[in-house]
């Protein structure tokens, strides 16, 4: 059952390191694509997928007010202000739980 706490939502500084570092990654995946020629947006209906999947697991926090999803496996924001990894096409689920793209 995803985890819907402030407490859960809020990340730690090691989560901030992790994210850090899982962002750098990102940055790199996601500009060796773009200069590769490929698609990184994923189609809504992929997003969509992503994030059924991931309203489901153990990993997710939800803040309070419902605008913003944070993966708790990766430290990575799913969507809302900061990075959008359920929109890349370059990203993927830390647990092997997102469908194929
Ligand atoms: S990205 Fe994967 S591990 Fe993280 S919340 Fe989504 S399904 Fe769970």
């Amino acid at each position: 059952m995803a985890g819907d706490l402030e407490s859960d939502f809020m990340p730690c500084c090691g989560q901030i390191i992790k994210q850090a570092v899982n962002g750098s990654g990102a940055v790199v995946r996601y500009a060796g694509a773009k200069l590769a020629g490929q698609e990184t947006r994923c189609t809504p209906e992929q997003i969509a997928a992503r994030m059924a999947v991931c309203m489901k697991c153990e990993f997710m926090s939800v803040s309070k007010d419902g605008t913003a999803r944070f993966c708790n496996k990766c430290n990575c924001w799913m969507d809302g202000l900061m990075l959008h990894k359920a929109f890349l096409t370059t990203e993927d689920c830390p647990e092997n739980k997102w469908p194929k793209l």
